[in-house]
């Protein structure tokens, strides 16, 4: 049920009318962006209308709308169909569910979906891909230009990487954990007991995940006489092998952890492994809002292009006003509801509504916030093509100049200068 519904204000006829009413005239790019409809019409509706100056000046009425209408979209987005009253000018879109993705299926073997610059087009420096591998599937064996980081979403799986020494690492993960593979090492997945979903993000938002360099693929655009030649395997066994690319298919159960490692890593592991505990790792920071943690190359070191951090918000929770000096922030919503204003300068600023599986992207330096608009945990991860991570929040920059100098610009009192905490509160206290 949505925010909409719960609204004991209106009856549900006039609901829908005015439902509709916002949406017309909003264009493809705006639907699909509609994540942030609901939360702030609903805000809208609670504040008392006309109680100030400003609100004297905009119609509280909401938009009428009698035409057709997508209402589900509609009632998910309402920071898009009556955005708040801050929101100004034409901002391009920031958000991709990727529910919208194209799904690629593996009947009995799991799929694939992603979502690329050419789905949400300013996510110019990443771009992401969901995938799912039913018990034993196998993402083939493969590697591709960039470099690619990932997130286990639920169930457990062995991959395997190995780096141009022979380096070889065999690795089982579950909920939570983290992997990265630097951009031309070659790598698998498998999905073990009970299976697999996951989060992959590459380095460059024009990846396509569906063209990538797989073994099978490979071998196949190879004349046999070399491929004998090169292994010296027999013609009839180099007859019978797939000509063509498998890219997630069933393979049996594999050997325990300790017989694959044993069998795979003779010259040793990589120095720097290729994954890392996130979720088990203590928090980076905690306060009464929620708990963000934070891996980059200072402590996953092998991950020198990509740069994370995973917060969780309470209910009511905000992640602060900030932004990152030194990189776009690609976002993917785990879990909850939420709502994120990007101002762009120049008086423009839009706001968009999030949900579990969506896509947001927030260009370098442009300041943002977060808001847990449900009445669950919010939880999200931050990604930046980086080595390290970054941001500059509000607060921080605010109380350390001069009170004075700070005050003049609000036309406040610079006793409310002197009271925000110096140290970076991340997420706000609630
Ligand atoms: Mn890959
Ligand atoms: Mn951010």
């Amino acid at each position: 049920m949505n925010e909409h519904d719960e609204r004991p204000e209106r009856s549900d006829a006039a609901d829908k009318v005015s439902r509709r009413g916002m949406v017309a005239g909003l264009g493809t790019a705006a639907i699909f962006t509609a994540g942030a409809f609901s939360s702030l019409a609903a805000a809208q509706q609670s504040q008392s209308p006309a109680s100030d100056t400003e609100s004297q000046n905009t119609s509280n009425k909401p938009p009428t709308d009698p035409g057709p209408e997508n209402e589900p979209l509609i009632g998910e987005n309402p920071s898009s169909w009556t955005p708040p009253h801050t929101d100004s000018g034409d901002v391009n879109n920031f958000r991709y569910p990727f529910a919208f993705g194209h799904n690629r299926v593996s009947h009995g073997a799991g799929w694939a979906r992603q979502v690329t610059v050419r789905d949400l087009p300013i996510s110019k420096t990443i771009a992401g891909v969901n995938m799912r591998l039913e018990p034993y599937a196998v993402r083939e064996l493969h590697w591709h230009i960039p470099a690619e980081w990932a997130y286990m979403l639920v169930g457990t799986a062995r991959i395997t990487g190995v780096d141009h020494e022979g380096r070889s690492q065999v690795s089982d993960l579950g909920p939570g954990d983290l992997w990265y593979f630097p951009g031309g090492v070659p790598h698998s997945i498998q999905g073990l007991e009970d299976g697999c979903e996951f989060l992959l993000v590459f380095d460059d938002g024009n990846f396509s995940e569906f063209d990538t360099f797989l073994i099978t693929d490979w071998l196949g655009h190879t004349p046999a006489d070399v491929i004998e030649k090169n292994l010296s395997w027999p013609r009839s066994v180099i007859d019978q092998m797939h000509k063509k690319e498998l890219y997630i298919f069933g393979a049996p159960k594999p050997y325990s952890l300790q017989e694959d490692q044993r069998l795979a890593q003779t010259s040793g592991t990589p120095p720097d492994p290729f994954d890392f505990k996130l979720k088990s790792m203590k928090p980076t920071k905690t306060t009464k809002g929620g708990e963000v943690r934070i891996a980059d190359s200072s402590n996953f070191k092998v991950s020198k292009t990509i740069a994370t951090a995973l917060v969780k918000l309470n209910p009511g929770g905000l992640r602060e006003l900030h932004w990152h000096p030194n990189a776009d922030e690609w976002q993917y919503y785990v879990s909850g509801k939420g709502r994120m204003t990007v101002f762009t300068g120049g008086g423009k600023a839009r706001t968009i509504d999030f949900q579990a599986g969506d896509v947001g992207y927030i260009q370098q330096s442009l300041p943002h916030y977060i808001e847990n608009t449900g009445d669950s945990d919010l939880e999200f991860l931050e990604m930046f093509k980086s080595d390290h991570y970054e941001d500059i929040s509000l607060g921080q920059w605010i109380s350390h100049l001069p009170p004075e100098l700070v005050a003049a610009h609000l036309k406040i009192d610079e006793k409310y200068v002197r009271d925000v905490p110096k140290e970076k509160m991340v997420i706000t206290p609630v």
